[in-house]
């Protein structure tokens, strides 16, 4: 048996698990990072439309800090999230996007003087100031007050990747290709590495470290129709799931996308909305601002979703041989600004519907998008049931976007988690050793094994074909827990994923090959996958309330005053047919901005009996500030913060610059000198 030993050990090279390596690397460590595939292949060099950060660069973002992008992201997330997560993050994108900038991420620049844009389907002449020319610029987005979204045209995760690793590459730090983990070894307590499987070669390894950290991506693959890559598949959820021990956070929670081509639901990134697109019905009618006068088009993703489900079930939607769907129309917007910034739309349209977006409509659907759930995490990125698994980007669920995430800010997570949660796990690194108990491998490699023999070579009844498995799942997760859910639908699912569960112990693998056997990679994803389904689906059915992306039609109010928490789910017996459900409570009284209205349609929310009285403690905390406080030392008397040093100081902005104050002011300490330097407003033009 092989092992490997390492001091912090990363599973995943997407954008979140590089830079957590990164920040490892950067403290001296050992470490070594786990793929699928090869690191720049990763889903992140998907993204599309940019990555959210208050830059106020450009004269649309202008007046924007991270107390606006913070109450966006709270508001986006229907109050469902950790809002001191969500502080740490909004504190820290100006500087993830500023560092890459000096990685090397060509980010799209403002040009000085006037540029004609599309808003509201009309052309409009904006002014860019003078001292802005050549900095970084940013676009609209869904559910954002201010233009935000910074962004490489419409390949901005793939030049992040591209940077990222380039950065890894440089750094010397091992990226393991073609291996999949399949199992957390752990005592119960303490994880201490994973068993994992070569794609290749067929061989089991066990990689130890004093910290692994998961970095698998999102579930989407659970879906029938989905715009994540094929290998999002949900077995960084099932890791922890399968330990009995460490908890999966909100898995209810997924994102459908409104705009994703029929039929095979590949992304038109959220940025053809932003830059001026329209959503229309069969009669060229533009209807979002019958539903949503305010944000039309730019309403929160989970809003737009339902209006345009909404409206097709009214009978709007364009009939096709693949169901309705609605028309997405970038034509107002041209050529030349198609071609250079919404380069891969056009091609994604002209390569897979085989139309021209500078002159036709492109067919739309909403379809699934993004796992706001995953592993439950501490704001260390720490598993709180098992100490040294942490768990960074969109396996996580650090919990940033609660039931709903703002479009753009999951490319933002990942660069911002990788650099705190790294930090963290480098302190954890250096402060615990390796601890290598050899029987506690072996048992953990041997059970695999069985697993795998089971599979080639089990005698069995009734045998099952791991393919079909897989498309029932798909589908039933499609049919039942999709964008508008109710409780009949869901315990239907619930019920015929249990007897999926139980019809894969009778898999049979046809092709008996131990190496390169895709088939045998299918079957022990698949049983996998279900229990991650089934806590999806479980979760749902429980949760008898409307929040975000989860929308209940058989209780369709926010409940605040039954319903303001977190779903933990655990799966402590490996024979149970369903997980155990546990509720964590979001506490009112320490939130710096309490429950209220979300801006769209009516407001229904039942409230928290705690919501008035943290209304009126905040009044009372501002009104004994001095009068002079600043927006930052309100803040931080509302709900304090904490984060890695070299992470604290402001961020510069063109109409803000700081004296040393306090902690949070400028600081002229050597260790974060160089931080700071790539990661302020002058960093930005050191390209
Ligand atoms: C089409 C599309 C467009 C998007 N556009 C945007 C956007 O414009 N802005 C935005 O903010 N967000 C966007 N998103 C979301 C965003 O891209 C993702 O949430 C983010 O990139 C996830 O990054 P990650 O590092 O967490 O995981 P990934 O990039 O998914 O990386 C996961 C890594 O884990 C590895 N892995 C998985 N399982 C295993 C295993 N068992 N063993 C070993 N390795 C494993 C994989 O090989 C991979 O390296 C978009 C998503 C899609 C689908």
């Amino acid at each position: 048996m092989k092992i490997i030993y390492t001091d912090c050990l990363v599973v995943g090279a997407g954008l979140a698990g590089l830079r957590v390596a990164i920040a490892a690397k950067e403290q001296g460590l050992d470490t070594v990072v786990l793929s699928l595939i090869p690191a720049k292949r990763s889903h992140s060099a998907a993204a599309q439309g940019g990555m959210q950060a208050s830059l106020a660069n450009t004269v649309k973002g202008l007046g924007d800090d991270e107390d606006i992008h913070f109450s966006d992201t709270v508001k986006g997330s229907d109050w469902g999230c950790d809002q001191v997560v969500a502080r740490m993050f909004t504190h820290c994108a100006p500087k993830a996007v500023r560092e890459m900038n000096n990685w090397g991420v060509p980010w799209s620049r403002i040009t000085k003087g006037p540029r004609q844009v599309i808003m509201n389907a009309e052309k409009v002449t904006i002014e860019e100031a003078e001292e802005a020319h050549g900095l970084i610029n940013a676009r609209d987005f869904g559910g954002t007050k201010k233009w935000r979204t910074c962004y490489t045209a419409d390949g901005t995760g793939h030049s992040l990747l591209y940077a990222m690793d380039n950065k890894a590459i440089e750094m010397n730090i091992p990226v393991h290709e073609r291996i999949e983990a399949l199992a957390l070894i752990h005592d119960g307590k303490r994880c201490h590495g994973v068993v994992a499987r070569c794609l290749v070669t067929g061989e089991l390894r066990a990689y130890i470290g004093k910290a692994t950290t998961v970095a698998t991506g999102g579930y989407g693959r659970i879906y029938a129709v989905s715009t994540n890559a094929i290998i999002c598949e949900g077995i960084g959820q099932a890791l922890a799931l399968d330990t009995g021990v460490a908890t999966l956070g909100n898995m209810e929670a997924v994102q459908f996308h409104p705009t994703a081509i029929v039929p095979v639901g590949i992304l038109t990134t959220e940025g053809c909305r932003g830059d001026g697109g329209l959503l229309r019905d069969k009669d060229g009618h533009r209807f979002m601002p019958d539903y949503e006068p305010e944000k039309k088009e730019l309403a929160s993703r989970d809003v737009v979703s339902r209006r345009m489900t909404e409206h097709m079930r009214k009978g709007k939607g364009v009939d096709s041989q693949y169901g309705p769907h609605l028309w997405l129309d970038i034509t107002l917007l041209g050529r030349k600004h198609i071609e250079t910034n919404l380069r891969e739309v056009k091609e994604i349209c002209e390569n897979f519907l085989g139309i021209d977006p500078v002159t036709d409509w492109i067919p739309v659907r909403p379809t699934q998008h993004y796992s706001m759930g995953g592993i439950r995490t501490n704001e260390r990125g720490e598993s709180p049931q098992l100490k040294g698994l942490f768990s960074v980007g969109e396996a996580a669920c650090w919990d940033m976007h609660g039931f709903n995430r703002l479009g753009g800010n999951s490319i933002a997570e990942t660069v911002v988690a990788g650099m705190i949660v790294g930090k963290y796990v480098a302190d954890f690194c250096h402060q615990n050793s390796l601890y290598l108990d050899t029987a506690l491998i072996e048992k953990s490699v041997n059970a695999l094994q069985t697993e795998i023999d089971g599979l080639l070579y089990g005698e069995k009844e009734n045998a099952e074909n791991v393919f079909k498995l897989t498309s029932e799942m798909q589908r039933i997760m499609m049919s039942y827990v999709g964008i508008f859910r109710n409780g009949k639908e869901l315990d239907k699912a619930v019920n015929e994923l249990k007897a999926l569960l139980v019809r894969s112990k009778n898999i049979v693998v046809k092709c008996k090959k131990r190496h390169s056997n895709p088939e045998l990679v299918a079957a022990l994803r698949v049983t996998r996958m279900l229990r991650v389904a089934l806590t999806v689906a479980c979760g749902a059915a429980a949760r008898t309330e409307s929040r975000g992306a989860h929308a209940r039609e058989d209780f369709p109010q926010r409940n605040d005053k039954d319903w303001l928490n977190r779903t933990l789910a655990t799966w402590p017996d490996a024979d149970s047919l369903e997980p155990e459900l546990h509720y964590e409570d979001l506490d009112v009284m320490t939130m710096e901005l309490p429950p209220g209205y979300r801006g769209y349609g009516n407001d229904n929310a039942i409230s928290h009996p705690d919501t008035e009285k943290r209304e009126q403690q905040i009044a009372s905390i501002l009104a004994d500030l001095d009068d002079d406080a600043d927006r930052f030392s309100r803040q931080e008397a509302l709900m304090p913060f904490t984060l890695p040093e070299a992470l604290m100081p402001r961020n510069e902005r063109l109409n803000e610059t700081f004296v040393p104050t306090s902690k949070r002011g400028n600081t002229t300490d050597d260790t974060i000198h160089s931080l700071k330097k790539s990661t302020n407003l002058v960093g930005e033009k050191q390209l």
